[in-house]
């Protein structure tokens, strides 16, 4: 069993220590927190145990009725790898404390590269994370353009990306990101930082990327055109992305028009927090003209990054292969969102208006 803590229980953290649990080859040591609030009672109610992320607020704990299992450094001495998933730049600051402890770490997308031997997504970079002490997941952002290029380069070969990223404003529960009213250009320098995040994982791929925020929680939307090297026909590059095993490709017949309705999918398919670990790609937007490929589709911030942490933790403690660590994953999960509409043939059996 691969013993795993994490370091920071908020949007991404809480997910990830779900899907860690939820593994048959890890062990959830537990997770840190610096607060005892409604999130320390989440963990608490879930059996998970809870160490306190900042000495001096140990006490704090104990005052709100909290029972804690330790400080921080004694999940780290009883774990082989810790999952980072404090807000950008605390990772960074942790860094000397895990490398005391002589622990493998993963951070978050929003650390810098520089902070780790390899960035990571399951599908595009497995391998040179292989072994490795300090590994970072892409962001949300990157890890959804990641998997629709990876399949899109290694079957056709592509000349360019250029993608629109339209973000959300914050994650539902960030009221100090909102309420807005705007559109901003963000950010306003073109092209955006992302395309040079995306080359951590494909160095060779030729992308510029531009970076929207709109007053939206729920989802990222990607407007993404690919100039191929070959001219593939529509039909074969909707069976290549519906072949990718954790793509979703949203059946018109679903009704399903933007975030809002993409939520309610998940959470009428029974979702743990509604959370959608697949890139959702609306199948009618995806068309061809000469060797140009356009296609929409949303990313879920809170949750596509969840299965490439766990991805992540085999590639650096086993030598499990890429392909079984990802069916492992999805497996144990339940990640592969796959629409009784897909074939368009059998409506009748979803009672989606009801
Ligand atoms: P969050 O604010 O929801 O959660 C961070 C948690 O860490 C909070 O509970 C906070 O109290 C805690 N924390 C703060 N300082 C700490 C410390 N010193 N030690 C331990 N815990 C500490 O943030 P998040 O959205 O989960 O983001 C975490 C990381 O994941 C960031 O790098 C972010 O860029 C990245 N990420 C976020 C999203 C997203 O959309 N939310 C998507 C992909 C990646």
């Amino acid at each position: 069993m691969i013993r795993v803590g994490v370091n920071g229980y908020g949007t991404i953290g809480k997910r990830v220590a779900d899907a860690v649990a939820a593994q048959p080859d890890m062990e959830l040591v537990g997770v840190a927190k610096t607060r005892p609030n409604f999130e320390a009672e989440a963990a608490l109610r879930r059996g998970y145990d809870l160490y306190a992320a900042i000495p001096e607020r140990a006490d704090a704990f104990t005052d709100a009725g909290v029972e804690t299992a330790g400080a921080l450094s004694d999940m780290l001495e009883a774990v082989d790898v810790v999952v980072d998933c404090c807000p950008s730049g605390i990772g960074a600051e942790n860094q000397p404390m895990y490398e005391a402890h002589d622990v493998k770490a993963i951070y978050q997308g929003g650390e810098d590269a520089e902070i780790a031997e390899a960035s990571f997504n399951a599908r595009g970079s497995f391998e040179t994370a292989r072994g490795d002490d300090h590994v970072r997941v892409v962001s949300c952002n990157t890890t959804g353009l990641s998997r629709v290029l990876a399949p899109l380069e290694e079957t056709y070969g592509i000349e360019k990306v250029r993608a629109t990223l339209v973000r959300r404003g914050g994650d539902p529960a960030q009221s100090d990101r909102g309420p807005i009213n705007d559109i901003i250009p963000d950010p306003v320098e073109v092209p955006s930082h992302h395309g040079p995040d995306v080359n951590t994982i494909f160095p060779d791929v030729d992308i510029d990327t531009l970076g929207l925020t709109v007053p939206a929680t729920h989802m990222h939307t990607h407007s993404l055109n690919v100039t191929l090297e070959t001219e593939p026909d529509r039909e074969a590059v909707i069976d290549l992305l519906a072949g990718e095993n954790r793509t979703f490709l949203i059946p018109e017949a679903a009704g399903i028009d933007g975030a809002g309705k993409l939520k309610e999918y998940a959470m009428d398919a029974g979702r743990p927090r509604g959370d959608l670990w697949e890139n959702c790609i609306w199948e009618r937007s995806v068309n061809l003209s000469g060797r140009d490929l356009y296609l929409f589709q949303n990313v879920h911030q809170e949750a596509d990054v969840v299965p490439e942490n766990v991805d992540a933790i085999r590639a650096m403690c086993t030598e499990l292969p890429a392909e079984e660590s990802i069916a492992r994953t999805n497996e144990a999960l339940g990640v592969g969102l796959d629409s009784l509409l897909a074939d368009g043939g059998e409506g009748e059996r979803l009672t989606a208006d009801d």
